[in-house]
């Protein structure tokens, strides 16, 4: 039984707080963020209900839940949440603790935007900037689905529509710095 005024330990909150610079317990579950996320009707579980299972600790259902990857970081909730939330940056940082604690998403899309996402930072921090036709083929080949979306990319590259090549980036190399310093950021916090 829980005494009055008892504190119950919530690993689980204080590591999305940390990572997030918020306080998820300043939610009252007002709803807005869900009214205004463009995406929420796609969401296993929508902001106001991440929100309320981080406070519940309920870590495993929501590293399995789509909402994170769905994400748009569009900050529309934050900008009516009354209680100035910083969501996108929660999401961001439920989305960068699964990374760490290896967890294996079984929802197949989740897989793929997981894969998408290591993907479009891998040509970030190789060129500086998107290569598209690269990241194209490296999404079919990392998701072991070789063929698709192959029949809309001859009408794609004669209409110029994605570069055969990739413009040189002036300073890629001060872009891979920054991908070193934040990697060494990570690893102090
Ligand atoms: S808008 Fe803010 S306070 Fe309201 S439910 Fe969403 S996160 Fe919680
Ligand atoms: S930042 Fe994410 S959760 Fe917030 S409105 Fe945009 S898509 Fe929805």
């Amino acid at each position: 039984m829980i005494a009055l005024g008892q504190q119950i330990e919530n690993k689980f909150l204080e590591a999305v707080n940390k990572k997030s610079g918020s306080n998820i317990l300043e939610c009252y579950q007002c709803g807005k963020c869900v009214s205004t996320c463009p995406v929420s009707s796609f969401m296993d579980f929508p902001p106001r209900e991440i929100m309320q299972m981080v406070k519940l600790g309920l870590k495993e259902e929501t590293y399995m839940a789509n909402s994170m990857w769905f994400c748009l970081t569009c900050a529309a909730c934050s900008s009516r949440c009354p209680r100035e939330i910083d969501i996108p940056r929660v999401m961001e940082a439920i989305r960068h603790l699964a990374i760490e604690e290896n967890v294996d998403p079984d929802n197949p899309k989740v897989k793929a935007i997981r894969k998408f996402h290591e993907i479009f930072l891998d040509m970030i921090k190789r060129y500086g900037r998107n290569y598209e036709l690269r990241m194209m083929a490296e999404f079919n080949i990392r998701t072991r689905n070789l063929f698709k979306d192959m029949h809309l990319a001859p009408k794609a590259l004669l209409k110029g529509k994605i570069p055969l090549g990739h413009e040189k980036v002036q300073r890629a190399k001060a872009i891979q710095r920054m991908f070193k310093m934040a990697e060494k950021l990570e690893k102090i916090k």
